[in-house]
Formats: C-alpha cells, structure tokens, sequence
C-alpha cells in the first residue's frame, strides 16, 4: 500500500477497494462485444440522411447561382471555429474568405441544439467566445441555449462575417490542384469553387449518432434526434411550455449531458415521460445565477482572457480558485481539485506526492470522495429507494462527461415520470410499430426523443463525412488508415493549403473548448497571413515534422495519458472510451495531445515567438 492510502483510507468514510470492485462490476455489465459497432446499425450518413440534412428551424433554401468563384480561405463550418477564424483572419487582415455551412445561420451545435432545457455547462463568461471583442456579458453564469445562439449571431454581425457566410450548403467534396495550387471545393448546391486555403472548421458534435436498436426503423409515430428538436411535434418553442405533449406518452432515450437538460422539462410537459438509461450520469450541483450587473460594469478590456486562462488555471490546479480573474469557488468544473488539495493539506508529511504512484493514489481517493458525495445527493433527492439505487454513478467521475444540475434528479420523484433501466439488458430490447421493449416489457408511446450524443470520437471518415484529396489525389481517410496525424493538430503532410482547425482534434486536457478554438484559430490565422506576407502559394507541412509531432503527443503522457489508459479497462463505456473497447480501432494515442490545454496553447506560443514558421515548407 502507498504512503498516501496507508495515511488517509482509514480517515476517511468508504472503502475503497469495495467500490472500485463495485466500478468493475457495473462496467462488465454494460461491456458489449460490438463495442462501437452498436452504432453503425444507424448511419446518419445512409438511410437515415434526414437526420443531418432536415432543418426543422428553417424553410428549405431558395434556387440560388452556383459559385465557381477563387477566394483565398473556404472555411467548412460556421460554428464557434468557424466564426473565430473568421474573426481572426479579420484581424489579421486576410478577408476573402467564405464561410460554408449546413445549417441557415451561424452557431453550429448552438444552430442545432435547441432542445428544451438546453445551457452551457462551463460557466458563459469563460465558454462564450469574443464576449470582449462584441462587448457582451452574459445575462447567467451559465447561459441558455437561446442566448448562445444569439451570440454566435452578434459575432457574425460585429465582424461582418454574414456577407461571407453561404448557408443550407453541404460540401460534398474538396480537391488539391497542384497544378492551379488551389483547393476546388464542391457543394450540394452545384458549387465548384476554388480557393488558395481550405480550412476544416467542422466541429466535434456535428454528427448525430442514433442507437443501433433492432427495429428502429418499424416505429410509427413521430421520433427525432435531440439536435433536431421539431417543436412541430411537441408544441412551443425553446424556454416554453411544449403544450401539445400534454397528453402524450414520451420515451426519452439517453441520459447524458443532453438528456439530464431536456428530461426535466419535458416531464414538466409530457402526459409520462419514460427514460430510459442504460448508465446514470453523474449530476452535480448546477448553482446558475443571474450575471450581477455591478460586477459586469466593473470588467476591464481583455478581461474574457485573462478570466478564460484563469478558469483553465484554477480547474487544472494551476491558479487560484478564487482570484483576481474570477471567483471559481462554487463551479462545478473546480471541486475535483478542491477535493484533491484538500485531502493533500490532511497529510503529516505533504512531500510524499512527489514519490513515484503517491499522487495518482491521492487523486483516486479525491475521486472516491468526490462520487460518494455525488451518490449521497441522489440518496437526498430521491424519495423511492428503488430509483434512488438506479441513479447511482458507478464510476469515476471522469469516465463519462460530468454533468451539473439542480433539475435532474427530483425529477423522478414525480408521478409522471418512469425510470426503466437497461443496463442488464446493456440497451434496450428493441423498437416496434408503437413503442420500446425493454427488459422484456413494451411501452407504448406517442414520441421517441433520442438524446444518443454524437459522433465524438469515432472512426473519422466517419464523423467527417467530406472526401478531401489531396497531392497526387490521395485520400486524406487513406493516408491516416492508422490513425489521424497532423502537427500542431492542424497541418497534415501532403495535403498543402489545408488546415484542420478545431473538431477532428481534441488538444489537451481541459473543459472549456472555446479556450482552445480560440488558441488554434488565432494560430492558423496567424500562419495563414504570415504565408501571405511571404508571396507562399504552396504551405505543406514536412513529413518529418509531422512525424517529430505525433511523437510529441505520443510522449505527452502528463499523467492524463495514463488515467485514459486505465479508463479503457476500468471505465464504464462510453465515446471516452471507445465504448469500453479493449483493442482500439485505430492508434488513437497518437490522435490528441495528452497534456493541458495551458501547455496546449503555451506550446504553439512558443512555436510563433521566433516567426520561421519551423517544420513548413513555403514555396
Ligand atoms: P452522450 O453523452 O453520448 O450520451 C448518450 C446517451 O445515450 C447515453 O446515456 C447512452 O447510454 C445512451 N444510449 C446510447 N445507446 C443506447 C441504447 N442502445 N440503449 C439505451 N441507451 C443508449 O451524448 P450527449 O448527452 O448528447 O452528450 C454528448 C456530448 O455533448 C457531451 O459529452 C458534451 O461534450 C456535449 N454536450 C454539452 C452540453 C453543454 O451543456 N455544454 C450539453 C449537452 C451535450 P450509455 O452511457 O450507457 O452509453
């Protein structure tokens, strides 16, 4: 036993080895052998291509001239990447651009997630980017999705970005030209555009997943995505009562951070909701509160950076909780490092930590402590004992995305409200004509709501979707058959003029993506307008240093590494995960940097300092 176990497990009030046998328990039940396969079965990309193409939020596009047009950026994605590169090729000067997307206006998965109940779940004034540059502050701390969308909105408008945007088009492929030096970009809406960069803006949530449930598609009543919320369907409209579900039967399928936002309002609504939950989520405290204007009146220029550096500082305990920038004491992000320091500040001699295992022991003590505490609010919450065990995390908080709400679990205390667990099950039976069989049993229902998440970090063809050649017209899917490769995570060899920007690629540990959207779009931005001073039209980074780069974030273990290694044994499955899978579909170690977002963005800091634009070739 550790120095660290011998000196706290016996203060404190559980026991340690018994719920980490309880953890392994619960993931062997829910293991399946198909792993990630479970949702092929349903390929929004195939038969079920309404699902990215039907827009219940706006009327199908007018007729409109096909562009054939040369432009120097095309930007695939009008969400937060999208608008922030645009932004800041602004500011750099470069601004023939085009920005291209699916949806009718800007916002991404704000565009499309208008789900009842749905909110940011890092606090606003850190996740909602440009709020300096726009001058806004948020009205809460943790903003609801109408607000977010109207941001995306104030940002397209400040930096003048809807001249540039061309909405309801689906790039359908991209090719390098070597020859012209130009990307040839075509659309579902005949474009063939040419453009000196393609910038690939495409986002981590974009592609919703369905559940690969047997007979999905026999049922006949009305069923829609979370991320295509028809309020056709269930009445009202975002932030009001969704009045034609009255007297209807709900099915809600999926319990993580979607489903614990949209649950309570739709039990609040429906006739009976049914949810069904193959894992419970764990669900923290939530603590919104109404921004205080006098504090807003008090927020100096460049305040948003200092408080999003400050946030990532205080959450990887690397600042203070509670400083200058801003007081974190009471957000749900910060408690696993409040829980960590204060179990380190009860040991006699705190220099143990630095022995080799002693700290990772302290953090999984922390995290014992902190799912104790997260299953004893369900144990206040819940009135009926049956439910209560039901809704219990079985699991270290990090195997899944921790999610935060005060909404969620009295919930289920309601009479119209029926929790069915399908973990035994590892899913539900099946879906027919007229509803869900699950553990045996059929319940008829009028409306199945799918809070199935996305594709997050599956195959990447996938999870993309565009055919992109590149020189010699190789495939970009073909040249990372064992695993996606790309230096800084945004340049790939042998594909010139091409940036990846957001989305594909996760960039360290951390919990605010927009801090790192803005890191890389402010980088890409920069090397864009530093080719350009030079006269390049050909940018390609080197094979080397590509390869000098996935070695980077192969060596980039920073204890995280480590922790996600564990997770793909011990963790209940999830997209973390590969859905538990123990041989990995592809060499993902080598996908992400394994370190923090703060080294993350220090790393391409540095790497800008001197100006050489080091590891490219500019021709
Ligand atoms: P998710 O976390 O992937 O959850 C999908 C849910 O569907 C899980 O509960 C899953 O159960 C369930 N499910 C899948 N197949 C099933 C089956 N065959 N039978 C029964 N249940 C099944 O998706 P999400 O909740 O949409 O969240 C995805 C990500 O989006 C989050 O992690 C977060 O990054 C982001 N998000 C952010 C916010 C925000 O506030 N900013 C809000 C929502 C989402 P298992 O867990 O057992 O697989």
């Amino acid at each position: 036993m550790s120095k660290v176990m011998d000196a706290l497990a016996p203060t404190l009030p559980f026991d340690h080895d018994a719920i980490r046998e309880k953890y392994q328990a619960e993931r062997d039940k829910r293991v399946r052998t198909d792993g990630e396969a479970q949702f092929n079965a349903v390929d929004v990309s195939g038969e079920y291509a309404e699902y990215l193409t039907h827009d219940p939020f706006a009327p199908q596009p007018e007729p409109r001239e096909a562009l054939t047009d040369t432009i120097e950026v095309a930007i695939v994605g009008g969400g937060w990447v999208g608008l922030m590169l645009g932004a800041r090729l602004t500011q750099q000067g470069v601004t023939d651009f085009r920005i291209i997307d699916s949806a009718a206006d800007f916002g991404g998965t704000w565009y499309w997630n208008r789900y009842p109940g749905a909110h940011c779940d890092i606090e606003s004034y850190s996740y909602l980017p440009l709020l300096d540059e726009t001058g806004y502050v948020p009205r809460e701390r943790y903003a609801s999705a109408p607000e977010i969308f109207e941001h995306a909105q104030r940002i397209g408008k400040h930096f003048d970005l809807y001249g540039k945007a061309v909405f309801q088009t689906w790039v359908t492929e991209a090719r390098w030209d070597e020859d012209a030096r130009l990307w040839t970009v075509e659309t579902n809406r005949g474009d063939k555009m040419r453009a000196k960069y393609l910038a690939l803006a495409t986002g981590p949530a974009s592609r919703p997943r369905l559940p690969g449930i047997p007979g999905i598609h026999d049922y006949q009543g009305p069923s829609f995505h979370t991320c295509r919320w028809d309020y056709s369907v269930t009445g009202g409209a975002p932030g009001e009562p969704m009045t034609d579900l009255a007297d209807k039967k709900v099915a809600v399928i999926g319990t993580g951070s979607t489903g614990i936002q949209a649950i309570p309002r739709l039990a609040q609504d429906a006739g009976h909701l049914y949810v069904f939950q193959r894992t419970p989520s764990s669900v923290d405290f939530r603590n919104n509160r109404p921004t205080d204007p006098e504090w807003a009146a008090t927020l100096e220029p460049g305040w948003q950076k200092r408080r999003m550096d400050a946030f990532n500082a205080a959450m990887l305990g690397a600042g203070p909780i509670d400083g200058p920038e801003g007081d974190f004491t009471d957000d749900g992000w910060m408690r696993p490092i409040q829980s960590v320091t204060g179990l380190a500040a009860q040991l006699d001699d705190p220099a143990v930590l630095g022995e080799p295992g002693e700290l990772d022991d302290l953090i999984d003590l922390s995290d014992d402590q902190t799912m104790e505490r997260i299953r004893a609010r369900v144990d206040s919450d819940i009135t009926d004992p049956a439910v209560r065990d039901k809704l219990k995390a079985w699991y270290k908080q990090f195997c899944k995305r921790p999610t935060f709400s005060d909404e969620y679990l009295p919930t289920f205390n309601r009479d119209n409200v029926t929790l069915v667990d399908v973990a035994e099950s590892k899913g539900i039976d099946r879906i027919d004509a007229t509803g869900i069989v699950a553990n045996g049993e059929h319940y008829d229902v009028d409306l199945i709501v799918y809070a199935s998440g996305f594709e997050i970090t599956s195959d990447f063809k996938r999870r993309m979707g565009i055919p992109v050649f590149g020189s010699d017209g190789q495939s970009l899917y073909d040249h990372w058959g064992d695993g996606m490769r790309a230096f800084q995570s945004h340049s790939t060899y042998g594909f010139p003029n091409m940036f990846i920007v957001g989305g594909l690629f996760p960039f360290g540990f951390g919990a605010n993506y927009c801090s790192s959207v803005d890191d890389i779009s402010g980088h890409v931005a920069y090397i864009i307008a530093e080719a350009d001073k030079r006269g390049a039209s050909r940018v390609e980074v080197t094979q080397e240093t590509e390869n000098g780069w996935v070695q980077t974030q192969v060596d980039s273990d920073g204890g995280i590494a480590k922790n996600l290694g564990g997770a793909e044994t011990s963790c209940t499955p999830g997209y973390y995960n590969q859905e538990g899978a123990e041989v990995k579909s592809r060499n993902w170690k080598q996908e992400q940097y394994w370190g923090t977002v703060i080294e993350f963005g220090r790393l391409l800091q540095d790497w800008r300092t001197d100006g050489k634009l080091e590891g490219f070739n500019l021709r």
